[in-house]
């Protein structure tokens, strides 16, 4: 099983292992489905755990019931998801209800997750409480809402709730290195990142796929399309300002006498160096036009179109120079 490889998520993993070893694990549990921080592959996790035939600190990856789950068939697994746009319905709900009764066909838990749990309709929320008041041994029912605050109180009341730990500043910034070779020093973006580890890396990974050369292609005049919108602007803001941090790196090692790197940053530079000089402060003015689009009423494409306009004259300026 792959590990979990969210660090500031291992202090629940423990209270998780130290109540098993102890009095055992609530048979009701509450996890948020916030998958931005992490909680999806946090609940396979702990689903592999409780289903594994031989568990250790976590699954064992290998016994019949975790192939099975790996599988994405294990019998005794019922992950209960609303279809689009729709609740979920009282007779899913009386489905699981009989599938709780039933002795798990491989001998050991049997687990049920409700995803998005707050669009379960109240009848089936109901239905669930006998399940809730009553658990059968071996049974782990684990209810995920986006918001407890949105279940009905009944059913939230008989859950034991563990919300997700957030990651520290340096834990944040640790881990994003880790996945992207890149250090992140940008404060709101590092703040976001505590919030929402996962969405954050995702972007900036997309980020990185898009080639560098799309960037630099402002310095042979080119127009660059932009997103319409404020929050696709601030994505590309972030994608920007990563890829003017790898120039300012290049440059840095070109000013060493080291050998640049092989990316487009580190060709560009090499034909033009004097723009190096330019790179922190392009930076600043990209970073000010982020708080800019934070707040409201600003035209974030035309400013956005100004800074690499600017970008391109400075560049014709020193190449002349
Ligand atoms: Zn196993």
């Amino acid at each position: 099983m792959a590990k979990l490889d969210y660090p500031w998520l291992a202090s629940l993993w423990r209270q998780w292992l130290q109540a098993k070893q102890q009095q055992g694990l609530p048979h009701a549990l509450g996890i948020p489905w916030q998958p931005h921080a992490g909680s999806e592959a946090l609940l396979e996790a702990l689903v592999a755990w409780l289903l594994c035939q031989q568990p250790a600190s976590k699954a064992c990856g290998q016994c019949k019931s975790c192939l099975l789950q790996q599988a994405g068939n294990h019998p005794d697994l019922l992950w209960v998801q609303p279809e689009e746009g729709k609740k979920i319905g009282v007779d899913r709900i009386r489905d699981l209800q009989n599938k709780v009764w039933q002795h798990a066909s491989q001998g050991g838990a049997t687990v049920i997750v409700i995803e998005k749990a707050e669009q379960m309709t109240e009848a089936a929320a109901n239905a669930l409480l006998k399940t809730l008041e009553e658990p059968p041994a071996h049974n782990y029912l684990i209810i995920c809402p986006e918001r407890f605050s949105r279940l009905l109180p009944t059913v939230r009341s008989r859950l034991t709730v563990y919300p997700l730990p957030k990651p520290s500043l340096t834990e944040v910034q640790d881990w994003l290195q880790r996945h992207t070779e890149t250090r992140i020093d940008n404060a709101d973006l590092l703040s976001e990142a505590q919030v929402q580890p996962v969405a954050v890396l995702k972007r900036i990974q997309s980020g990185q796929e898009q080639p560098e050369e799309d960037i630099l292609a402002v310095f042979q005049g080119q127009l660059l399309e932009l997103p319409d919108k404020a929050p696709e602007q601030l994505a590309w803001l972030d994608t920007f300002l990563l890829s003017l941090v790898r120039g300012m790196r290049a440059a840095q090692r070109l000013e060493l006498n080291e050998q640049p790197p092989a990316d487009a940053w580190g060709q560009f530079l090499v034909q033009v160096p004097q723009v190096a000089n330019l790179l922190p402060v392009w930076y600043d003015r990209a970073l000010d036009i982020k708080r800019q689009l934070q707040g409201s009423g600003v035209n974030g494409k035309h400013l956005i179109q100004q800074l690499l306009s600017t970008m391109y004259m400075n560049s014709i300026q020193v190449k002349v120079e």
